[in-house]
This record gives structure tokens, sequence and C-alpha cells, in this order.
């Protein structure tokens, strides 16, 4: 029996940190980098009698998200505690919520498979804070704690089971991403865990309307990990059930190196958190007033934007969706649009080499280490004719390594177009006298061999002759 026989399910836990300025509980800063055990205090470090207070950016962070991810807002809400210990937990428990999350029975919108619209149920969202963060291996035998993110706001976006292939995934994990972004509540910074998920994946046999019993990878932060954990583990689970055996509930944890996905507990010792109210911080009650005045401040969305890249700037429906799939990208093609004026170039830039280069480096727009001002200055050095598009690539590689202003770069490279007629005739002529053949294959009519030629003259001058002018001349000399 094959794999397509069977049909793969599953469901996300994102964690994405809030990008409040101070930590949910205590007034400690959030930022991340610091030396260990910088920004702490007695209440994140868990003093016996330290209280927590609830930061109220958090509370109004997490409805953003919930108003963009349409859920229902709940009125009446509260916080909970989750028991467990572990090293990274100084209080033994965790504040998070239970049964009364802030954000309920929301979706986002997707692209099946076929490219059909399809909704992914959000079954909560809700707020909590983040564990500390133990630094396993680096300093010989042990490992050592840092409490700078203990006390980091989190919210947890769970979603139903409504997954049913990896790319489905990739695109509803992107879209939330990216929704997180434009509401700015959180980086989303992926290489610094701002944003990883929980992966529960199970399998069935296709027609079957129960789902089989799932796994569940923990803490995955990176879009291609995340492709290559699910379809190992559907792979293995389907070999399980071939084999005639049951699949076990387990968390797991997954190895990149070697693409597998490992036990780390199973359900024999599934966990009992023993949640209760958390009796140190009051109910959260939000008023109409207050969840109107966020609706009403919502920034505008991706799909907004992408109506008017294309009406306003003429993009294709392709072109918009792309730049507009991350906030960071979509601000950088303003801003250079608004500089040099050209939507079309700078799209095309930004679409084309520029996220190559981001996907070889695996990198994501935020890292583009040069500004909007380097990119609208390169779109009009290809207009003034200053530089070929051929050198224009070379100049996008090079403000990857080095950025500074293209004007500067082409300088210092000797990048500069060859436009003096007197030159490129010398080029001209070298390339005639080296190539009798193709010239004789021109004036048979083989049009192919002038490329050939002009393509010659460009490795000749390294791409900075105008090809414009050597076109021309070419055709001159051979008439
Ligand atoms: P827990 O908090 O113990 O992980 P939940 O019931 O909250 O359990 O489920 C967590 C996630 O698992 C949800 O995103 C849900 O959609 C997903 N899920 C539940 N059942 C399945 C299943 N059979 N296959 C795949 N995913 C599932
Ligand atoms: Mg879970
Ligand atoms: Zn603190």
């Amino acid at each position: 029996m094959s794999n397509t026989d069977y049909e793969i399910v599953m469901g996300l836990e994102v964690h994405a940190e809030l990008s409040t300025k101070t930590k949910i509980f205590c007034s400690c800063p959030t930022e991340f980098g610091a030396e260990p055990n910088t920004h702490v205090c007695p209440v994140c470090m868990a003093m016996p009698g330290a209280l927590p207070v609830l930061n109220e950016k958090v509370v109004e962070y997490a409805v953003k998200a919930g108003l963009a991810t349409n859920c229902e807002i709940s009125r009446n809400s509260k916080n909970d505690r989750k028991n467990y210990f572990y090293p990274d937990t100084p209080k033994s428990y965790q504040i998070s919520q239970y049964d009364k999350p802030l954000c309920e029975n929301g979706y986002i919108e997707i692209e099946d498979d076929d490219g059909n619209p399809k909704r992914i149920g959000i079954t909560r969202i809700h707020i909590e804070e983040d564990a500390a963060k133990l630094n396993h291996n680096e300093f010989g035998s042990g490992s050592l704690v840092d409490f700078n993110r203990s006390g980091v706001p989190l919210i947890e976006i769970v979603s139903e089971p409504d997954l049913r292939s990896s790319g489905e995934v990739d695109r509803y994990l992107k879209k939330l991403k990216s929704i997180l972004e434009y509401i700015e509540v959180s980086d989303c910074k992926m290489q610094e865990g701002s944003f990883r998920a929980d992966v529960n994946v199970s399998v069935r046999k296709r027609g079957e309307t129960k789902f089989g019993t799932r796994t569940e990878t923990k803490n995955m932060s990176s879009f291609r990990a995340i492709t290559r954990e699910i379809e190992y583990e559907a792979e293995r689970q389907i070999d399980i059930l071939e084999e005639g055996e049951k699949i076990e509930q387990e968390t797991l944890r997954w190895d990149d190196v070697s693409g597998k996905t490992f036990s780390m507990r199973d359900k024999e010792d599934a966990q009992d958190y023993r949640y209760f109210p958390e009796p140190d911080l009051v109910a959260i009650r939000l008023s109409e007033e207050y969840i109107e005045n966020i609706k009403n401040n919502l920034p505008e969305m991706p799909e907004s934007r992408r109506e008017r890249y294309i009406n306003d700037f003429k993009l294709s429906e392709k072109d918009a969706r792309l730049l507009t799939a991350s906030k960071y990208l979509s601000n950088m093609f303003e801003a250079a649009e608004k500089i040099c004026g050209n939507a079309k170039a700078v799209a095309n830039w930004l679409l084309s080499d520029i996220s190559r280069i981001l996907n070889e480096k695996e990198l994501e727009p935020e890292a583009i280490p040069f500004t909007a001002e380097h990119l609208a200055k390169l779109v009009e050095l290809i207009e003034k004719g200053t530089i070929s598009s051929a050198i224009g690539k070379k100049v996008v590689e090079e403000l990857f390594e080095n950025p500074k202003d293209p004007e500067e770069i082409i300088k210092e490279k000797g990048w500069i177009q060859i436009s003096d007629e007197g030159a490129i005739k010398e080029v001209v002529e070298k390339v005639l006298s080296n190539n009798p053949q193709s010239v004789a294959d021109y004036k048979a009519g083989k049009d192919k061999a002038l490329g050939f030629l002009v393509g010659q003259a460009m490795k000749e001058t390294k791409g900075k002759a105008n090809p414009q002018m050597l076109n021309k001349m070419f055709k001159e000399a051979m008439q």
C-alpha cells in the first residue's frame, strides 16, 4: 500500500514572543541578547514574597492578535498556574491561561495545495510567560540557566487539526507570522526563538473519519525544518501502521542533522499540570470600548496592501502577494518606490535577486543589511545608464557583503558602464576580428550570432559595456 492511501493531519501550537518593552509581570526589559542574568528582578527570579503585576500591553497585544485572526474576545478572562518542576521555571509553575483564554474560535485563511482558499481554525490564543533559557553542553558538563527570558510575554496560538499537508502548514505559519508582524505585536524573529511552533502530526487512512494518534514535536523554529519534520514523521507513522502496529502518543524532538525525530517523553509520564486560578492576579475584565478601540486602530493588513499595490503600482497579483507577505519587505518596497518612483524595478529587485540571496542564506527579509535608499539608488543608476543591469546584480551581491551607497561601490570596483564610443568601438573591432565565423553566420542570416558577439564583448569588458551601444555598433559593422 502506498503513502497516498493515507492522509496527514496536523495542528499547530505557535508561541510568539510579544514585543512589549517590559516583561509580563515585572518591569525588566525584554530585549534579546543581553549578558545572561542581567534582565532580572525578584519577580522574574521567583524570590519568596515577590508578587506579579500584569503588564496591560500584553493584554492589548493579545487582543490585537485575536482580532486580526477573526477570534472572539473574552470579556472575562483570567490567569492560571500551570505547575511543573524544571530548572527553567524558577517558581515551579508557569503563569498561563487554562479555561478562559483571551481569544477563541478564530480562523486564518490560506491556500490549499490546489490554490483554493481554505480556512484554518484558531482554537484559542492565550497569554503566558516564557521560561528561562537553559544552555546545554556549552560549558563542559552541566547546564547554565539564563533568566533574562524568564517572564518575557508570549501568546500561544493553538490551531484546530485542520492542516493536511506540509505545504498547508508552511503557508499557515507564514501567514500567521505576517499577520503578527503587520499588527506589530511580535518581531517573529525565528533565529531568536520569538516565533516557534509545536507541531502535532497524525495520519489516517483516506476516508477514515476518526483522527489517528498524534505525536507532538516541540519548539520548531525554522520553516525548512518543519517541512522536513512533517514529511519524516508522517512516513514513520505510516510505516508503523503498515507493520500492523500502533502509534504511541509521544512528545518528540527534531534533530536537524540526522533529519529524524526522537522521543522526549511518552504518554506514560504525561504531566498533570494541576492547573488552578492564579491567586496573585486579579481577573481580566475587558470593556466593549476597550475592544472597539483596539479594533478601530488595527493597521493596514496584507490583503488591503496587496490590493493597493495592484491598483496604484500596477503590480501583478503574484508580485503584490509576495511583497506584502512580509511587512518588512513591503515597507522597504514602499520606501524605495517613494525615492526613485519606479515601482516595477524596485519590486523586481526585491523579488528576484534579493529574495534569491535571502533564500540561499536562509535569512528573513529583516536581515537585509542595506537600506531602501541604497535600493532606490541602484534603480536610479541603472535607469541613468551609469551601470547595466548585469552590473546591478553584482551591486546587489556586494550590498549584502558590504552595504553602502551603490554609487561608491561602483566607483570603488570600477563598474561604471562604458558608454564612450571610442572605447566601445575598439572592443567591437577586437571581437569581430577574433570571431570571423560568427560574422559569416550573421551575414548568412543567423541572428543568434549577434547575441554571441555581444556576449563576447561583455566578457571582454567584464560586463561594463553599454549593451544598446554594442548592439548598434556590431550591426553597423556587419552591414
Ligand atoms: P495539548 O495542549 O496537550 O498539546 P491540545 O488538545 O490542546 O493538547 O492539542 C494541541 C494541538 O494538537 C492542537 O493544535 C490540535 O489541533 C492538535 N491535534 C489534536 N489532535 C490531533 C490529531 N489527532 N492529529 C494532529 N493534530 C492534532
Ligand atoms: Mg501541546
Ligand atoms: Zn523581572
